[in-house]
């Protein structure tokens, strides 16, 4: 007996209600999931319509990008048990679904932004971060609410109710947006990655991104970085944790600006859109 165990020592030791457990324990969590999502913010939609009622899985790892992320093929396996995959157009949906699909062909997909803004979608080269406009997700959670409605139909009076709550909260937080970003004294940004480009394009603010298309910055389009900035008085560079480069902390030594740091992917959606406006609006200074 390896260890010198005596026979019968682990029944003896582990009652039956504890192997239950340790049995349960071992069943890998995705594994109960309904549902797959992209990122943390989809998770946060839909706890906002289903509450507990609906377990949501987020198929990003924390710190990696949804531009360059991979899913471990052990993750792929625990995908295989969901019912349904809610996309919001990052870019690595396009490389694993056809993976997935093959694993799981019972698995819906939900693609979600097809329908939206298809010369956006091309000028971003298939890069679009659509959930950092609250007017999208508006309009998004009528899909999401009804994969839900299609998973539990006895839930559709909640679910519904809860969104339409939701819409107002949203709805709430858009008009917040327009007043906060009234009257400013510049209107362009720099920061590391495109991610606030749906939110540019809302509120009429122009954003200068160091990486293009997900690639280094080249000199160009450092140059033309650097002269707006000196123009206009940007002292500011926001700064995406997954898209930190040299380049970043080079372009704020020689505008002498701050580098402040942002998370676009954030679970706390709602808490987060505040926070970012605040910093947006400390960035670009209000008229008296
Ligand atoms: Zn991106």
């Amino acid at each position: 007996m390896p260890g010198g165990l005596r026979p019968g020592f682990f029944m003896s030791r582990f009652s039956f209600p504890m192997i239950l457990i340790v049995i349960s324990l071992s069943i890998p969590k995705w594994a109960q999931s309904q549902v797959i999502v992209s990122i943390p913010p989809q998770k946060h939609f839909i706890e906002q319509i289903a509450g507990d009622q609906v377990q949501a899985e987020v198929m990003l790892t924390p710190g990696e990008s949804p531009e360059t992320f991979s899913p471990s093929p052990r993750q792929l396996t625990r995908l295989a048990k969901a019912r349904v995959y809610i996309h919001i157009g990052v870019p690595f949906e396009r490389h694993w679904t056809k993976s997935l699909q093959a694993m799981n062909p019972d698995m819906k997909i939900i693609h979600c932004c097809n329908q939206f803004d298809e010369v956006t979608k091309r000028l971003h080269q298939g890069d679009v971060h659509y959930w950092t406009d609250p007017v999208f997700v508006i309009q998004y959670l009528e899909t999401i609410l009804n994969v839900l409605i299609e998973l539990q139909p006895e839930n559709q009076d909640l679910f519904q109710s809860n969104l339409q709550a939701y819409q107002e909260s949203l709805r709430q937080l858009d008009n917040y947006i327009i007043g906060q970003l009234k009257n400013l004294k510049m209107d362009h940004f720099i920061i590391s990655h495109a991610a606030l480009d749906a939110f540019a394009q809302r509120y009429g603010l122009v954003q200068l991104s160091i990486e293009q298309s997900g690639r280094e910055s080249g000199p160009k389009n450092l140059i033309s970085i650097m002269t707006s900035a000196k123009a206009k008085g940007i002292k500011t560079i926001f700064d995406l944790e997954q898209h930190h480069t040299r380049t970043v902390i080079n372009l704020a030594n020689q505008l002498g600006a701050n580098i402040v740091s942002l998370d676009p992917l954030a679970q706390d959606y709602f808490t987060n859109m505040y926070e970012m406006t605040e910093q947006l609006l400390v960035a670009l200074g209000k008229n008296e």
